[in-house]
């Protein structure tokens, strides 16, 4: 079976946030399933340099303004990309979506409408001799990818269309609708209107086959008002169609017992490494030499979505019980600054990094006691992933799937041995707190919170059970196998 992926960032070539650590670790699950997923992703500058034995695929003389060409390479895990490289559209400084003032590039809707329509062609007619079963579009990037493949007259396979985010929603107006090639009738509430504007992520709802979202809590939310962003009619309309697939992270990148990034390795079984990355941490992030302090991180875009907002009013009493938190984040300037005062304030008990920096969120990840996840919402969510494999115990709310991968140290999980984090509810500055006071009373009993801590490690965060789950979905749409086990 194979499998066209159609997304705008994928680790380790280019990424802003978890659909890259999806769109690079999938594909390649997929591939140990007897799947062959190729990557269709824009040529962002200096991407084609990351790839090697980068050839030529197509030409094409113009691609909304400019000549273009399609790139075929590899990573060196060996996933197979194709790049779009369009250099009017993608040769530049500055972020995947933003200037580098930081502003939405005024020529997003083009671009990804480039992306989405390039894609629908090669899900049509393939590359070379390569032609995919199934199409898989990402976020409202590649949203158009179905509208391009329902507006032509051509046959074209299947196409699945997952959410990570449906904060996400790639608006813009008839003005640019119209420059994006695509019929009048597509613009239409049927179609991908919304409220009188043209919306990407809309398009992927309506004109695809099967809908995904990355977890099951999230695929139920997404049909209410409070989590549906205005799309939850269409959703509930789409119920039939819609699933929740739990993200897996790359357990190879992500290994205590093997990370290059750390000064030691660890495992639930041999845990004294931990400690040295503890200690580790505490030297790089100024924090005070203290093997028992209850160390609390956070890796984060610092964003309304993410709530640590709700964290700002608990900092103080962190660290009067001799708590430290250690930081790592970028996003609204209000929040930086409320974070880098408390970090001034509380010398040796709050440091506060702002900025990307992959390597440290590897030592923060094995450093630390427990990791603060306080979302307002959140689909799926990375983090406590990582943290359940690094024994740092995540603390939780109660939505999306965070609450579907951590398991709360109630009295009765305890009891059953089955606790792996903290779970709180409702999503207020007074639910963290509630859950933090509970986290340094389960830390005072330090036997439990190993226990605990080795039982989060032992939780499957692989992508194993989700890639197989992609593959029936995928049968399902196609009526074939994989050709591995000789049914496709
Ligand atoms: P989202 O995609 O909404 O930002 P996720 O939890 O799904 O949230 O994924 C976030 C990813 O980005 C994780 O891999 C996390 O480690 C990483 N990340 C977030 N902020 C930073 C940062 N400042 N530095 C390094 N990595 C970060």
């Amino acid at each position: 079976m194979r499998i066209l992926f159609v997304a705008s960032e994928c680790y380790p070539l280019v990424k802003t946030g978890g659909l890259a650590d999806v769109v690079g670790a999938l594909p390649l699950a997929l591939g140990r399933l007897g799947v062959e997923a190729k990557v269709l992703l824009p040529g962002y500058r200096g991407v084609a340099d990351k790839l090697s034995e980068v050839t030529v695929a197509a030409d094409y003389p113009d691609v909304f303004g400019g000549p273009a060409r399609l790139l075929e390479g590899r990573t060196a895990d060996g996933l197979d990309v194709l790049l779009l490289d369009a250099p009017h559209l993608f040769d530049r400084a500055g972020s995947p979506y933003l200037t580098p003032e930081g502003r939405d590039w005024p020529d997003n809707p083009v671009r990804f409408g480039a992306l989405s329509a390039i894609g629908a062609a090669v899900g049509r007619f393939g590359v070379g001799d390569w032609r995919p079963d199934v199409v898989h579009a990402h976020d409202w990037q590649a949203g158009l990818v179905p509208a391009y493949m329902e507006a032509s007259d051509e046959p074209h396979p299947p196409t699945v269309f997952t959410i990570h985010n449906i904060a996400f929603q790639g608006l813009c107006g008839a003005h640019d609708f119209q420059r994006l090639g695509l019929p009048q009738w597509v613009f239409t509430p049927a179609g991908l209107e919304f409220y009188g504007q043209c919306s990407f992520l809309k398009a992927g709802l309506v004109f695809s086959q099967r809908l995904t979202t990355v977890s099951p809590t999230y695929a139920r939310e997404l049909r209410t008002a409070e989590f549906g962003m205005g799309l939850q009619g269409v959703l509930d309309d789409r119920a039939a169609v819609l699933s929740g697939i739990l993200n897996g992270i790359d357990t190879a990148v992500w290994d205590p017992a093997a990370d290059p990034l750390l000064p030691a390795g660890f495992s639930a079984r041999k845990m004294a490494g931990k400690l040295r990355c503890k200690s580790a941490l505490q030297a790089k992030s100024g924090l005070a030499q203290d093997p028992d302090a209850l160390l609390f991180t956070v890796v984060s875009r610092l964003t309304g979505q993410k709530g640590l907002d709700l964290l700002l009013p608990h900092v103080e009493m962190i660290s009067e019980r001799g708590g430290q938190i250690a930081l790592l984040g970028a996003g609204e300037p209000g929040l930086e600054k409320a974070f880098r005062d408390l970090a001034a304030q509380h010398p040796g008990q709050v440091s506060v990094t702002i900025g990307y920096d992959e390597p440290l969120a590897h030592l923060l990840q094995a450093g630390a006691e427990a990791i603060l996840i306080p979302s307002r919402f959140e689909p799926c969510g990375l983090t406590q992933l990582y943290g359940l494999r690094y024994g740092t115990l995540p603390i939780v709310a109660r939505t999306g799937g965070l609450a579907d991968t951590v398991i709360d140290a109630n009295d009765a999980a305890v009891r059953a041995g089955v606790a792996t984090g903290l779970q709180f509810a409702p999503v207020t500055a007074a639910g963290l707190g509630f859950a933090l006071e509970r986290a340094f009373d389960l830390f005072a009993d330090r036997k439990l919170w190993r226990r605990i801590q080795q039982r989060a490690m032992g939780h499957p965060v692989g992508w194993e059970d989700s890639a197989a789950q992609y593959v029936e979905l995928y049968r399902s749409v196609t009526g074939q196998g994989t050709g591995r086990d000789g049914d496709g």
